[in-house]
């Protein structure tokens, strides 16, 4: 059952300011309670040795810090960490560490499951179970940091993990803000790439954010056809319109909107794809990420041959576009894109799963 007690872990600082206040507490004492909470993984209040004893007993009986609890923790060889994270609603959802890429990065969720229903995506096939909180969202990134031993270095957060994060989009932004914070982990907006298959809505809402992080448009394909058949929010917002709102996102000096390409054997991968592409991204800064597909059971689609991918590849790069193949991470514990689901998280049983991913 949810608690009625107000939970720290929602609040961005000025929220937590005002919370204190109105209970006759010195506000000063929320700088100290983030700093405990998001710079040293601490949320026990008992710990937290510079607040009175008094004011740790007060904050014991008023106050909840919720965190995601981890439940498992699989390494890969290649050093790939994915956790599954329990909710305060016994819900679960995975959160993934990559190493080296070259920094550290936190492959985050910002929802359980995912209404986006894209074909290549085992998280799709979930189906939406229901939205993270801010806190929920930030959560995960105390508690890999912790868990990594990096809250005291630097690293960084790619909203590509379950679920669509332009569709869950208040909480997401407001996790960002509260990650942020200078009394928190004082994340620059440079460090947090935020992933969407392009609602267009958000698009324009975000560019409007003065926490702006950097942006990825998942994009795998270059006909509304062929778009509509494997990320079916093109329906709503078909390619023309999300380019459109590419061109007008107000961009920094020097920086470009990435457009995700996970590549299909045989379905998207040819030359003429590869200049459709071309042609697309005209007067857009932009640089493309290639992702051959990691194939799971359930995903009717196959991974092209290195030769097909660098075909590709090359004919982007001889038209002046910054191309990268992305390499696959932990395959053995299928962490890579497009592989999160969590068994159980929708209370379905095994065979109810299985249908699923089978549909
Ligand atoms: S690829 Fe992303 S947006 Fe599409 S279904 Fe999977 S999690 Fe959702």
């Amino acid at each position: 059952m949810t608690s009625p007690r107000p939970d720290l872990a929602e609040l961005e600082l000025q929220e937590l300011e005002a919370a204190l206040d109105a209970r006759g507490v010195e506000r000063f004492h929320a700088r100290q309670l983030y700093r405990w909470i998001y710079r040293r993984g601490v949320t026990d209040f008992d710990r937290m040795t510079d607040l009175s004893r008094d004011l740790r007993a007060r904050l014991q009986t008023e106050f909840d810090v919720s965190t995601p609890r981890i439940v498992s923790d699989e390494r890969s060889i290649d050093g790939t960490r994915k956790f599954v994270l329990e909710l305060s609603d016994a819900r679960r959802i995975e959160s993934v560490f990559i190493p080296d890429t070259p920094s550290m990065t936190f492959c985050i969720s910002t929802q359980v499951g995912c209404a986006m229903a894209c074909g290549f995506c085992l998280t799709g096939k979930m189906g939406l179970v229901r939205n993270l909180t801010a806190g929920e969202i930030a959560g995960q990134v105390r508690v890999l940091a912790s868990a990594t031993g990096l809250l005291d270095f630097p690293f960084n957060i790619v909203l590509m993990g379950m679920g669509e994060p332009l569709h869950n989009y208040d909480p997401t932004m407001k996790a960002l803000r509260m990650l942020h914070s200078e009394y928190g982990l004082a994340m620059s907006p440079r460090r947090i790439t935020l992933s969407t298959v392009g609602i267009v809505p958000g698009l324009e809402r975000l560019a409007r954010e003065p926490l702006m992080p950097n942006l990825a448009v998942s994009l795998h394909a270059t006909t509304d056809e062929q778009r509509t058949a494997l990320v079916p929010p093109n329906r709503k917002y078909p390619l023309a319109d999300i380019l459109e709102a590419c061109r007008r996102f107000p961009l920094k000096k020097r920086s470009r909107i990435t457009f995700e390409y996970v590549m299909l054997d045989e379905v998207n991968d040819t030359p003429e794809d590869a200049r459709r592409l071309v042609r697309l991204l005209s007067g857009i800064k932009a640089k493309v990420n290639l992702i051959p597909l990691n194939p799971a059971p359930g995903i009717p689609y196959g991974r092209p041959s290195d030769a097909r991918v660098d075909r590709f590849a090359q004919i982007l790069a001889d038209r002046y576009i910054t191309v990268s193949v992305r390499k696959s991470r932990g395959q053995d514990i299928r962490a890579a894109c497009g592989q999160l689901i969590v068994e159980g998280g929708t209370k379905k049983s095994a065979a109810q799963q299985m249908a699923l991913l089978l549909r």
